[in-house]
């Protein structure tokens, strides 16, 4: 148990730069794009071709392992496969075919991370191109989830406790990312939605106060999409790893399918299957987002009603409403999609206006998106969620994260009555780190 593949480690172990690496796009952030990679060299002599991902789960944890961070222009120059044109692309739409890039002489061009949680090194670049097609063929197959789809029965049977009744939702300060649960009448989690928090060039936004998260429950964490800033948790508490994780199926490269394999060592892995839309139990709607590209509108969001059947808290991940089967619903909170970015449609749910009602915000201070958006503020204002930053006053409901009341982390608790005194950790504090402070 515990983080499996030394890039993960949560000190940043160093490591040597590799020479030659595989890397598949994962996300831009603003003119730079990061790439997630596996040295080259030790791909081939240790998966080799035809491996398929039970092999990759069970070699992966000496995987050679790194992110990529290239200018887009630098890369535009290179050229090895095609960026879409325009101002309008989202932060994970890019290319899905596999780059081969060798590094070494040649002025600095880049950064590369040698850990998750780690310091970059500045790289120079001497060759990018497009993988060989049966190389590209090689790593779809290593890192294709399908092994550990299961059926509907199985994620039931997985979600059996929430059948227990939940009063509270937990949207936790994790620095830049996030981390959600549902939550029992002492703000106990009884399942996680994501489990993330700051990395790479925002490590620096998760607080040190954040010691532990509370598995009294054994909760099942339910990821919304393979992001790291929505799963990098799972390898700063030892313990995450070794639950049950219910996750998208989606493409992934060697960063995000080797947290998979830690998840399948450690504790189970169960991929959502092909054709299910959504799935009910207890309280909850996990719904199938409708997206057509990108990982953020393409998982899983999910919905929780009140205990007494009242109208739900929304849980968006990164998708935007329209993304969501039942996001542009009456929902009487939201968590805001994509922490607070500029998702590039103005549609917001309608704010039902009741005492309870808020939209929360997780993000980390400073980071390096401009996270949270101006123009959010005013596309939630617009219907009904008033916000401080155009509605001043006490009749404000967004919440933020970043708030950190006191030198407090964060923790926003988002519930049903606005009259019920925020709820009091069964440890005290003790042996966790997630009292609830904010309403
Ligand atoms: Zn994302
Ligand atoms: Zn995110």
């Amino acid at each position: 148990m515990g983080w499996h593949n030394r890039f993960f480690h949560p000190e940043g172990l160093d490591a040597e730069t590799p020479r030659r690496l595989y890397a598949l796009f994962d996300q831009r952030e603003g003119e730079t794009l990061l790439l997630e990679a596996v040295d080259a060299d030790w791909f081939e002599d240790s998966i080799g071709p035809g491996a398929d991902f039970t092999v990759w789960r069970d070699r992966s944890r000496d995987a050679r392992l790194s992110v990529l961070e290239i200018a887009e222009r630098s890369f535009r120059r290179w050229n090895p496969v095609q960026l879409p044109h325009g101002k309008d692309e989202l932060e994970d739409e890019g290319p899905r075919e596999w780059i081969e890039v060798t590094l070494g002489a040649g002025p600095e061009e880049g950064l590369l991370y040698l850990s998750l949680f780690g310091v970059a090194r500045p790289i120079g670049i001497e060759d990018m191109r497009a993988a060989p097609a049966n190389v590209a063929a090689g790593l779809d197959e290593a890192f294709d989830l399908e092994p550990h789809v299961v059926d509907e029965d199985e994620i039931r049977e997985a979600l059996d406790g929430l059948k227990t009744q939940i009063d509270w939702v937990g949207v936790y300060d994790v620095g830049q990312g996030a981390a959600t649960a549902l939550c029992d009448n002492h703000g106990a989690p009884i399942a996680y939605f994501d489990l993330g928090g700051g990395v790479l060039a925002n490590k620096g936004t998760f607080s040190n106060a954040f010691t532990d998260i509370c598995t009294s429950y054994e909760p099942p964490v339910i990821l919304s999409h393979w992001d790291w800033d929505h799963w990098s948790s799972g390898n700063r508490f030892p313990v995450a790893t070794s639950l049950t994780w219910i996750v998208p199926n989606q493409k992934l490269g060697a960063v995000h399918g080797t947290f998979a394999a830690a998840i399948a060592a450690n504790g189970r892995l169960l991929v959502w299957p092909g054709g299910l839309a959504s799935l009910r139990i207890g309280q909850v709607e996990i719904e199938k987002c409708l997206g057509t590209s990108g990982r953020n509108h393409t998982g899983l969001a999910l919905l929780v009603d009140g205990p007494a059947g009242e109208p739900p808290i929304l849980l968006t991940g990164d998708a935007r409403y329209t993304a969501i089967p039942s996001g542009l619903g009456n929902p009487i909170s939201v968590v805001v999609p994509h922490h607070g970015a500029d998702m590039r449609s103005h549609s917001t749910p309608l704010c039902l206006g009741q005492p309870a009602a808020r939209a929360a915000y997780s993000y980390g201070p400073s980071n390096s998106f401009s996270h949270p958006r101006h123009c959010t503020y005013v596309d939630h204002d617009f219907n009904s969620w008033p916000h401080r930053a155009l509605t001043p006053g006490s009749s404000a409901i967004d919440r933020h994260t970043a708030d950190r009341p006191g030198g407090q982390l964060g923790h926003i608790a988002l519930g049903w009555s606005s009259t019920a005194p925020t709820p009091t950790q069964g440890c005290l504090g003790k042996k966790c780190s997630l009292q609830l402070v904010q309403r």
